[in-house]
Parts: C-alpha cells; structure tokens; sequence
C-alpha cells in the first residue's frame, strides 16, 4: 500500500463510513484502516504490524488468510456461494448441522441457522416463547436474565441485555425481562466466591418460586460474561442455574456466541460442568472468524412441538436471506476440521496455563484490581485505589486509553469500560503470548501511572 493510497483511504472512510460502537469523534482522532492479516497479525494501509489480541472482536481461532480455509472456500465457491433455506437444504449446511449436534451437548440435537450472534438470540427467544405456545402454557412468555448480560444488539437481544451504557437509552423500545444478581466476586461485598454464588442463586430461586408460571426461559453467558466485564462465574454456579431451570420447568438458554468454539479451553463452556441446555446459541468462533454463519441449537423435544400438519399453525415463521449460507457453512466444516488435526483445544488449554503467572502478576502493578478469565479469554480489571476498588472517572476512560497505547505498541484489542481484554486468537503460542502480556504491561504502566518505562 502507497502512501497516497492510505491517505486517500483515510480520506474516504472519514467521509463515509459510521462504525459499530464507535464514538466516530473519537474515530477521526485516532483513525485506522486493516488492509491486511496473516497469522496472529493485522497490517494496516500504512504498513504498521500488530498483534490481533482481541481476534478482531472474539472471533479468530487459526489466524487470518489460513490456507486450508481459504482453499475451502475457494473450493466451494466453483459450486455455489448461496441459495435459500427456506423451503429446501443444501449440502454444506447439513454436513455442518450433523458436526455441530456431535460436538454439543448432548441434550442438543437440532440446528437452526442464521447469520449473527444476535439473530441466533432472536431465534433462541421466540423458539422458547413458541414452544409454550404450541404446548398450551400460553401465560409463559417472560424471560429472565442476568446483570451486567449481554445478549447482542437487536431490539429482542437487548431486551434481555442488561449493560446499562449500552442499553438503558432504549428502554421504551424493550420488552420487560427478570433480571437477577450475576455473581460477580470482585464487586460483591464478601469478595468470596462462595457467599457470592449462593446470594445469587437465592435471589434467583426467589424469583422462579413466585413467577416460573409465566416464565419461557432463563438466558445467560456460561462460564464467563463477555461484554459485562469480562467477567467469570464462581466453579458451580452454571449447574446450580441448570437444576433450578429443570426444578421450576424453565427452559435454559446458554448464549455460547463468546465461549464457544474452544474459547474457553473446551469445545463449550457448558462442558466446564456438564450442562446440558435446551437452547443454545453460537456464532463468533463457529466459521473461524470468517464468514457471518451462526446457529441455534436445540432440543429433540423442543423440535417436536413445532412438528405438525401445516393447518395445526405451529411452523416457526424466522427466518433471514443469507440462513445457511453456502460459503459460510463450508468454512465453518474446514474451521472444524483445523480444530481436530491441530489440538487447537489442547492447545488453549496447555498455553493458557504456562502464562497464567505473566497474567497474575499483571495484579502487582499498583492500578490493576483484577485478573480473570478461563483458557483465552481473559479480563484485566483497572482500578484507581486497589485497597477500596474505586474505579477510575469514567471520563478518564482508562481502559481506552490503556488501550490506545497497546495499539502505539503494537497490538490491537477493544476495552469493556475499564476492562482490557485479553482474547488472542486460539492457535497463539507461548512465546507471542508472552509478547502480548508484555504490552498490556507496558501500557498499562505508562498511561495508569503516567510515568516512563522501557519498551
Ligand atoms: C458478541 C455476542 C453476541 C452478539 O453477536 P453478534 O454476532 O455481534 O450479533 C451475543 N451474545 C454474546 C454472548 C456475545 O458475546
């Protein structure tokens, strides 16, 4: 790329583009353009190298411009790149549901396709509410959600959202949802995982001995809350959801759309503890962080109730132009396939321990509050006054500006307010880990305490 070439780009883009989740004031002040990935990297229109270490927002598992994907794709592309699923299947979209029900829980034994993580959500909720219907409970309609989830940003994901930056504003578009504690230790006055789990699971049971008559479902993110705050569960509290769910007759729905595809250190995070969901959500890691593809999936007796003679009026009415697409389902196989011969499970999980002392030592820097997360997804949590927790001003926005800086040194990755995220792709190794960490260091030093370290 010419330096002409980015000037006019950069030109361009802040002529015409409006970016997601971007502040585009802030845009034109730092502005940046991806031309290029290879590997764990990104490369932009000026030249300049740097570390995915977020995987272009959660999605990469085997670096960008992988040739066993890229041949896959190219292969299927001679075929055929899309045709409906309305009405009739096609062949890479059915060899992928075969793999995905495999590879899930085992209570899940149905695919339904669509193209993001918050279409999938959509999906999980109206099949949910749809299934009461057609079975006869028609007072159950509500759902019951956790604090500080985050579902996607469709108006029905973001109904059962409950990130108030994010959601509070669209309030009188929403429809009312349950919302209950999420244990979060760090925050919780006790700062003991086990008295904060079981405060939670009592506010939880109070609300399903009064309400379960009118409640479809209980939606929330296993193991690890993503866009809350990066933010993970106490050991056993994701089964003891479970039994309640099962006790009061709720249906369950994991959103694994973050936690899946062996983010988390196994195939999903429901496997940590062996819950088996009646719903279930994927999409980020399912094509590799390439194509738009995402799934929900479900139970055989969820499937059965929507099973019938066309008059009886029970059809799911969902559905979206590109559910299934071709090319999508074809890189989501190949990403699959790339998992087994690689060991790229095995892989987060070996790698994720060997750096998990660089990662706890993050905590003696004397502004970070916090370190959490599972396998390679993790959250490094900014604090102004570590002895009282006290956040920084929010207008300071420190994690943005920690996070500017990791960008100034060579790696790229997106804040929850004043949490980093720690998410590389799956298949990084232990010596860029390391490199990485090194950055989020670095950075943190420099902007957190202002002062002069070596680079
Ligand atoms: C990212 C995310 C979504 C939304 O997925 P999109 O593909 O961005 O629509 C939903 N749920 C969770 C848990 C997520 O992390």
């Amino acid at each position: 790329m010419n330096h002409f070439r980015h000037e006019e780009l950069l030109q361009k883009s802040k002529e015409y583009v409006w970016l997601p989740f971007t502040q585009m004031k802030d845009y034109d002040q730092n502005p940046l353009i991806i031309a290029e990935g290879e590997g764990i990297y990104l490369k932009d229109t000026e030249g300049n190298k740097y570390y995915d270490g977020n995987s272009s927002v959660w999605l990469n598992v085997h670096g960008h411009n992988n040739k066993f994907l890229n041949e896959a794709i190219n292969r299927q592309l001679e075929k055929i790149s899309h045709s409906t699923l309305l009405g009739m299947a096609n062949v890479p979209a059915v060899l992928l549901a075969e793999k995905l029900v495999q590879l899930s829980p085992s209570s899940l034994k149905r695919v339904f396709y669509s193209d993001s993580g918050a279409t999938a959500v959509e999906i999980a909720l109206k099949m949910a509410f749809q299934y009461w219907q057609n079975k006869g409970f028609s007072k159950k309609k509500k759902f019951i959600t956790m604090n500080n989830g985050y579902h996607g940003d469709t108006i029905g994901a973001v109904s059962v959202g409950a990130v108030d930056l994010f959601h509070k504003l669209y309030k009188p578009l929403l429809f009312d949802s349950y919302k209950v504690p999420y244990p979060y230790t760090y925050r919780h006055e006790s700062s003991e995982a086990e008295v904060c789990k079981e405060e939670c699971l009592f506010e939880l049971e109070k609300i399903l001995v009064s309400h379960h008559e009118e409640i479809a479902a209980l939606i929330c993110e296993p193991i690890m809350q993503g866009a809350g705050g990066m933010i993970r569960m106490p050991d056993g509290y994701l089964s003891e959801v479970a039994s309640l769910c099962r006790k009061y007759d709720v249906l369950l729905i994991t959103d694994e759309v973050a936690t899946g595809f062996g983010r988390t250190g196994e195939w999903f995070a429901c496997d940590h503890e062996n819950v088996e969901p009646d719903i279930m959500t994927v999409a980020k890691g399912l094509t590799g962080g390439y194509l738009p593809v995402a799934a929900t999936l479900t139970t055989e007796k969820i499937y059965e109730a929507f099973y019938d003679d066309y008059e009886k009026m029970k059809t799911f009415f969902h559905g979206h132009s590109y559910t299934g697409n071709q090319l999508g389902c074809t890189v989501a196989l190949a990403n699959i396939e790339l998992f087994e011969q690689n060991k790229v499970i095995e892989n987060v999980q070996t790698e994720s321990k060997k750096i998990a002392p660089s990662l706890e030592s993050l905590k003696e820097l004397p502004h970070v509050g916090d370190v959490r997360g599972i396998g390679f997804m993790v959250g490094v949590e900014l604090v102004k006054n570590k002895e009282t927790k006290e956040p920084f001003p929010w207008e300071e926005r420190m994690g943005y500006q920690v996070t500017l800086k990791m960008r100034e040194l060579g790696m790229i990755s997106r804040p929850m307010g004043d949490v980093l995220v720690f998410m590389p792709p799956l298949i990084t190794q232990e010596k860029d880990l390391r490199e990485m960490i090194h950055i989020m260091r670095k950075a943190i030093q420099l902007v957190t305490e202002r002062k002069a370290v070596d680079v």
